[in-house]
């Protein structure tokens, strides 16, 4: 049975949705809730979307698009650590409580994302006597499982699986994720709902490559592979970088990397000391971080993109690259295995996987890209960010009226 409008509170605590992309704690989670939050207010819902005031912030209210406003929560520090924000929770819910009180609004559902903004959602949720959704975009037991960069706090998983056990309904961008739900967390199947992440296919189009590499003075004559992403251990950039070492036979390949915190952030130090030791220097170029309205020129100025994460909830940049005509070696992560399917514009690296990715860069670096620009596109049809709202609010639906 339809509800009619919704009201919704989207809790994303710990990191804006106007954040600065590319940066260590700001990536798709922040575009997610963005795109979601705009199609849904278009779509006729209203949304609340709840989040850390800042040093940068504009606070104290924002308004975002059509029926969807930016809720700036003053806790009293503007500069915290992702964990410490834990140890704010009970401020967090204080403003929040003043802050409906005054507007006098209430909501019929809390959607949260990240799990200290379960946390935090858990508490309101039992105050308002209404459901709660969760998206946790990245589980730390996952992370912890797969094992690259430093593990994650033990406070992280405990909340987790309580969440997990707590929440009414958790929303999964792949059958993957929700795969990783029941075997680390013992979650219900039929308490997850699985809806893929989504493209801004107006933002996200081809351009002419010659012009786009004009745009971003990169050479012509050379083949560009790109990556595209927060500079994090579980990105899998060390494997990326193996796999340009194996390319070393084929002159004029090079790999071009945006994202990242700048040069003295310690992982992009880490980067540069293997890029230093593989004697790859020549053909590896820091782009730093790009502004999303930038990217389209970035992805039409490649012949492909890699995705070389060892974990990924979904991967955004997958999608973000089709949607601009490029081709895209992946590891088998998050949803790309499924949006590339068997499509011969897509390559899932798969078994030693620096030789892998080298075999997948291989194969679309040498071959020009453009005849198949349009139909390269065509694999994200099925993921506009208006589909991925509709898919949501039936989610929601389920939860209202149940
Ligand atoms: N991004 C950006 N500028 C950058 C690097 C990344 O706008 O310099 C954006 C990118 O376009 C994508 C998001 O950050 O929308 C990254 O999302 P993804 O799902 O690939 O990775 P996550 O950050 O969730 O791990």
């Amino acid at each position: 049975m339809k509800k009619g409008k919704l009201h919704i509170a989207m809790f994303c605590i710990h990191s804006s949705p106007l954040g600065e992309l590319g940066t260590k704690d700001t990536g798709g989670m922040s575009v997610y809730v963005r795109e979601l939050s705009r199609q849904l207010g278009h779509q006729g819902h209203r949304v609340d979307i709840f989040t850390h005031l800042q040093a940068d912030s504009d606070g104290p209210v924002v308004s975002l698009y059509e029926n969807v406003r930016l809720i700036y929560l003053d806790i009293g520090c503007r500069k915290l650590s992702k964990v410490a924000l834990h140890g704010y929770l009970s401020h967090f819910q204080r403003e929040l409580e003043a802050f409906r009180e005054r507007e006098n609004v209430h909501y019929d559902l809390i959607h949260s994302h990240y799990w200290l903004s379960g946390c935090l959602a858990d508490r309101c949720q039992q105050q308002w006597g209404i459901p709660h959704i969760i998206s946790f975009h990245t589980l730390g037991a996952v992370k912890n499982h797969v094992g690259t960069g430093p593990q994650e706090p033990d406070i992280r998983i405990a909340h987790e699986q309580q969440l997990v056990d707590n929440c009414q309904r958790i929303l999964a961008p792949s059958e993957r994720e929700k795969g990783y739900l029941i075997q680390h967390y013992g979650a219900l199947a039929e308490r997850i709902g699985v809806v893929p992440c989504g493209v801004d296919t107006d933002l996200f189009k081809p351009m002419d490559m010659a012009t786009a590499r004009e745009n971003l003075g990169l050479s012509s004559g050379e083949s560009i592979v790109l990556y595209v992403g927060r500079f994090e251990a579980m990105k899998g950039l060390d494997r990326l970088l193996r796999a340009m070492t194996l390319l070393r036979h084929h002159r004029g390949i090079r790999l071009v990397i945006v994202g990242g915190d700048g040069q003295q952030a310690p992982e992009s130090k880490r980067l540069k000391r293997l890029i230093k030791k593989w004697d790859i220097e020549e053909v590896v170029t820091f782009a730093g971080r790009v502004e999303h309205a930038l990217l389209p020129t970035y992805y039409s100025a490649a012949d492909l993109l890699v995705v070389p994460s060892y974990y990924e909830s979904f991967g955004m940049v997958g999608l973000e690259a089709l949607a601009c005509g490029t081709p895209v070696v992946s590891t088998p992560v998050g949803g790309m295995p499924s949006v590339l399917k068997d499509s011969p514009f897509g390559y899932v690296a798969t078994g030693k996987i620096p030789e892998a990715l080298a075999k997948g860069i291989e194969s679309f670096a040498l071959d020009p890209k453009d005849p198949a620009v349009d139909r390269i596109r065509d694999l994200t049809l099925n993921y506009s960010w208006s589909c991925v709202a509709s898919a949501i609010v039936d989610q929601y639906e389920t939860l209202v009226s149940g």
